[in-house]
């Protein structure tokens, strides 16, 4: 319960207006609901012939007495003059009127109710991609993406089923109640008392049911994380799959994940199930007691009910049971959506370890030099980067060699800030990047990878990708220089082609040259070259490469490359190896110098 009102002090406060609305609704409902109650008795009394009438008026007033006897004067008048037929009509139309507005005003709270609910949901669901896009690179390393769509989908939509559908229970049921109550209290106090007794003995059986509601529906939530997972990986892996004959085990692993699932949400939902007639049959067996007490009284004169207004109390009553029971499934039902929350905050409260400082740092330029001051990293344990140091001039290009696994990508991610050092420091023009707002810092580093990154968009969105306002004319530059505008002007749309699931329309040389032209059109000072051309065949490669070398034209770059021929002409060569530095020089110094160098060099001529 505690949970469940820090949860509303987070998100309602943005429609405080629908809420008042709300219960202002609820209210009048209830009140128009217990007049049509209210007014059964009269009509009982006629037809139970017990009437009494009543001959003289009191003066019109705001108490529930004036009213009374006012109305019953009046149905007395009617009585008197036209008979009880005539007023019992009298009395079915009122009621009629009573529920109408009664209903009219439970629409109403539903009307706005339906904003909060949605609203709510839409701003937890939009709070999460903010989210996402802002964590580090590291978090999801850790966590799978079948996961995070699942926290992003099913537990949104469960704290919309069970959460919001419970508020709505949560604010009119209360309200409800309380107005029953007070005219239950008002009927008999003392046999409203005994009511009371018996309530309490019968929340605390419900209540033992729900416990594990919570626990077993967290369960639920993660195994769906898993299914997703298994679904988003196989989908990129179909390819695999398929040409390994795999279909048979990756089935078998789906189908484990999905059965396990089956068992949990049988678990769930039995124990779910079972809240409604429990409390169903407490219920009725409240009433049962309380007509047994009740009817004793009358029976015996001891009441000051007499039969009539009796059955009106108990209507009273049932009208209560309903809301009471919906009450205590929607207590079940937050449960289960407050699991869902807890996964929705792992993500939402998810520290982000890589942020701007307060007072960062806006940079505009890149002036002079980028220094890796004896820095060190590693992902967990086990050091990547060992007490790297380099000092990269502005217009350089540098190149980073080394077998597989040396730390070549790790190190340049540490620039544009995916991951920050664990020890030493890079500098930029002798500011640590840590320093600096990393939005400015990140748009004066432009990143071409070995695997190109493009969504299901047109070639112009591709290229143009994260620029607000590039025109036709600034792209088709950045195609012609990165060799792209050829092939392009010859797909069947040109520039409006769509290009598939992350460009799956193109060979791996074309996916390349546009992300090449939207580096290009970017036009960042420093570039970061990560083996670029290391997926493409020949042919393509001599595109490619052509084109990297338009862009790595008047800039800072930090090239990766397989193929030591392509990076002969660098101002520097690091050779890494194991985490650290260790040969640098130029081309002709390193083969000099006939180590780590010369051996690399050797095995790719051969
Ligand atoms: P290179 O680019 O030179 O082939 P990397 O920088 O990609 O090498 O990797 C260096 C080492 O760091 C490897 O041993 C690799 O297993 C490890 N590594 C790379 N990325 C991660 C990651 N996200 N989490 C944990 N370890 C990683
Ligand atoms: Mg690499």
């Amino acid at each position: 319960m505690k949970d469940f009102l820090k949860l509303l002090r987070r998100f309602i406060p943005p429609y405080k207006k629908e809420l008042f609305l709300n219960i202002f609704y609820n209210i009048l409902s209830a009140v128009f609901g217990a007049f049509s109650f209210g007014l059964l008795i009269p009509a009982l009394e006629i037809l139970f012939g017990s009437k009494e009438l009543v001959t003289t008026q009191v003066p019109w007033g705001f108490s529930l007495d004036s009213l009374l006897t006012n109305f019953n004067f009046y149905i007395s008048k009617v009585i008197a003059q036209y008979g009880h037929e005539r007023a019992l009509v009298y009395i079915g139309i009122f009621i009629i009127i009573m529920v109408f507005l009664k209903v009219l005003f439970t629409y109403l709270s539903n009307y706005e109710m339906i904003e909060i609910r949605n609203g709510v949901v839409r701003d937890i669901r939009i709070l999460i991609y903010r989210k996402i896009l802002r964590l580090p690179l590291g978090y999801f390393s850790e966590e799978r993406k079948g996961d995070i769509i699942a926290r992003m989908t099913g537990d949104v939509a469960e704290v919309e089923n069970s959460i919001m559908n419970s508020l709505d229970m949560m604010i009119k049921n209360p309200i409800l109640i309380a107005i029953s109550v007070g005219v239950m209290v008002y009927m008999s106090w003392s046999l409203t008392l005994f009511v009371f007794v018996m309530f309490p003995i019968a929340g605390y059986i419900i209540g033992r049911i729900g416990r594990s509601l919570k626990r077993e529906s967290r369960i639920g939530q993660s195994k769906m994380g898993d299914i997703l997972s298994l679904i988003e990986e196989d989908l990129s892996g179909l390819r695999v799959i398929k040409s390994f004959n795999a279909e048979e085990s990756a089935t078998k692993r789906f189908e484990a994940e999905n059965q396990s699932y089956f068992f949990t949400m049988n678990r769930l939902m039995w124990r779910r199930f079972l809240a409604q007639p429990v409390s169903e049959f407490l219920g009725t067996a409240v009433i049962m007691i309380v007509m047994w007490y009740g009817g004793k009284l009358i029976l015996n004169n001891e009441s000051s009910l007499n039969a009539a207004a009796f059955i009106g109390y108990l209507a009273f009553f049932y009208n209560i049971i309903n809301p009471a029971k919906a009450f205590s499934t929607a207590l079940y039902s937050v449960e289960k959506g407050l699991a869902s929350m807890e996964r929705i905050d792992k993500i939402l409260l998810a520290k982000s370890n890589i942020s701007d400082k307060p007072d960062a740092i806006e940079i505009t330029r890149f002036e002079n030099q980028i220094v890796f001051e004896n820095v060190s990293f590693a992902y967990n344990s086990a050091p990547v980067l060992n007490n790297v140091s380099l000092t990269i001039k502005k217009g350089q290009t540098i190149a980073l060699v080394g077998q597989s696994g040396s730390g070549k990508t790790t190190m340049v991610d540490l620039l544009p800030r995916f991951w920050d050092v664990a020890s030493g420091r890079i500098t930029i023009d002798g500011i640590d990047i840590r320093d600096m707002k990393m939005k400015s810092l990140r748009h004066m580093i432009g990143n071409v990878n070995q695997e190109p990154i493009l969504f299901n968009d047109t070639i112009f969105n591709n290229i143009a990708f994260g620029m607000e306002n590039a025109t036709m004319d600034e792209v088709v530059k950045a195609a012609k220089i990165a060799n792209a505008h050829n092939f392009i002007i010859e797909t069947e749309a040109g520039y409006q082609t769509k290009i598939g699931d992350r460009g799956d329309k193109l060979s791996g040389g074309q996916k390349q040259r546009i992300s090449i032209a939207r580096a290009v059109l970017n036009n960042p000072p420093i570039l970061i070259l990560d083996e670029a051309t290391s997926a493409l065949d020949t042919e393509s490669e001599k595109l490619v490469q052509e084109a990297l070398t338009n862009l790595m034209k008047n800039r800072t770059s930090l090239v990766i490359a397989h193929r030591l021929s392509t990076i002969k002409n660098a101002d520097l060569i690091c050779v890494l190896h194991k985490g650290e530095i260790v040969e640098q020089g130029t081309h002709d110094e390193l083969l000099a110098l006939k180590g780590r160098y010369t051996k690399l060099h050797k095995m790719q001529i051969f």
